[in-house]
């Protein structure tokens, strides 16, 4: 083994250029007073809206949240259905079970692991949903111009997911800026994450913004009167502070990302490891880089041996998991999806020769086996 261990993201390595901007920043909000929903979430809300060209951003405490307030914000209702996918972090599902609505997966596309737009068709002449939650997963974009038309179509709303996604595009247009709203979070290990949790949702719909404004404080259209149960999930000054410092670099973060993607691309090119492609129409902002293997589990154990940390996003999909259960449900390429895909490490800090460590090692093993 040589060198260090290469963790699989490294939120720290990436932050680490930016501590004495990020101290200041701190320290600005330390000596304004303000520490919840203040002029630094104003200002934040304003330059994310803008950065990816949205009308609206309302910030809430994580991306968690960010997903269920949004579908409750364009009006899904308990015991509505909402489709969506089964290989994504639970939370996504968590968000739609909160509500009391009823999630309903369909399959994914094998190439890009995101939602198969002839799948969500089939569904919807089945069957009405209230409405469509896509996943942009690993940081690709789902055809979201086939999504949106469909669910026209259908009279269904769209919530995108893009808690991996941030800055990702379809057609040139960014995700987020496609459905009736779309939800962020700012986990550190996101493409732009904050020091704690966050999230937000974007909409071009002021109505939804308002829905949204009033949600995640107590249900207030006014100050300490509720129009609707409401609930509390705000961003708070220091991470808006600190997210104000890093979204000016998200462009490079996630260049930054898509040449490590890609060097993995070259590097494995001609390998046995299918690596998901960007179609013509797609900017994938590679949150997670992923290969595929029926023998993952070993590769993972070669690699963690070798020094390389992995992850598996997601081991068992959301249908088969204990607290979500369809046992009726059959989703056979997202159920492969899950005993085959391994994540590689990526994020900002990362470099090329890490990223060739990495790969030289996963092609030794694939000599050896
Ligand atoms: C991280 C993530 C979420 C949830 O975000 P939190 O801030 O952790 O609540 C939702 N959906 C996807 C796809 C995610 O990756």
């Amino acid at each position: 083994m040589s060198g260090d261990f290469i963790p699989v993201a490294n939120p720290g390595a990436t932050i680490a250029p930016f501590l004495s901007e990020i101290q200041a920043a701190m320290e600005r909000v330390l000596r304004g007073g303000r520490f919840v929903l203040g002029p630094e979430v104003d200002s934040f809300e304003e330059e994310f809206a803008t950065a990816c060209g949205a009308s609206h951003c309302v910030s809430v405490a994580n991306g968690t949240d960010a997903v269920e307030l949004a579908l409750r914000a364009v009006g899904v209702e308990p015991g509505d259905e909402v489709i969506t996918v089964a290989n994504t972090v639970t939370a996504t599902i968590s968000a739609i079970t909160a509500i009391g609505a009823k999630p309903s997966f369909v399959e994914i596309d094998p190439l890009t692991f995101g939602m198969s737009t002839d799948a969500l068709a089939q569904r919807l002449r089945t069957k009405p949903a209230k409405a469509i939650v896509p996943v942009h997963l690993y940081g690709h974009p789902v055809d979201m111009a086939t999504v949106c038309a469909l669910a026209q179509e259908h009279g269904a709303k769209v919530v995108e997911d893009c808690a991996q996604a941030v800055g990702a595009a379809w057609q040139g247009r960014q995700v987020g800026t496609w459905g009736d709203a779309a939800a962020f979070s700012f986990y550190p290990t996101k493409n732009l994450g904050c020091l704690g949790d966050g999230g937000a949702v974007l909409t071009r719909h002021r109505d939804v913004a308002d829905r949204l404004r009033s949600l995640r404080q107590y249900g207030w259209a006014e100050r300490y009167v509720s129009q609707t149960p409401g609930r509390n999930s705000r961003l708070d000054e220091l991470q808006a502070a600190i997210l104000r410092t890093l979204l000016p670099r998200l462009p490079d973060f996630n260049q930054r990302r898509r040449e490590i993607a890609h060097r993995y691309h070259e590097r494995l090119a001609g390998s046995p490891f299918a690596l998901p492609s960007e179609t013509p129409d797609a900017r994938a902002v590679y949150h997670q880089v992923v290969i595929r293997t029926v023998q993952r589990d070993t590769l993972r154990e070669h690699l963690q041996q070798s020094g390389i940390g992995t992850a598996v996003l997601y081991p068992v999909p959301i249908h088969r998991q204990p607290g979500h259960a369809q046992v009726s449900v059959s989703l056979p390429v997202t159920e492969t999806a899950a005993q085959e895909l391994l994540c590689l490490p990526i994020y900002p800090g990362l470099t090329d020769e890490t990223v060739d460590r990495v790969a030289a090692a996963i092609l030794s093993w694939t000599a050896a086996v």
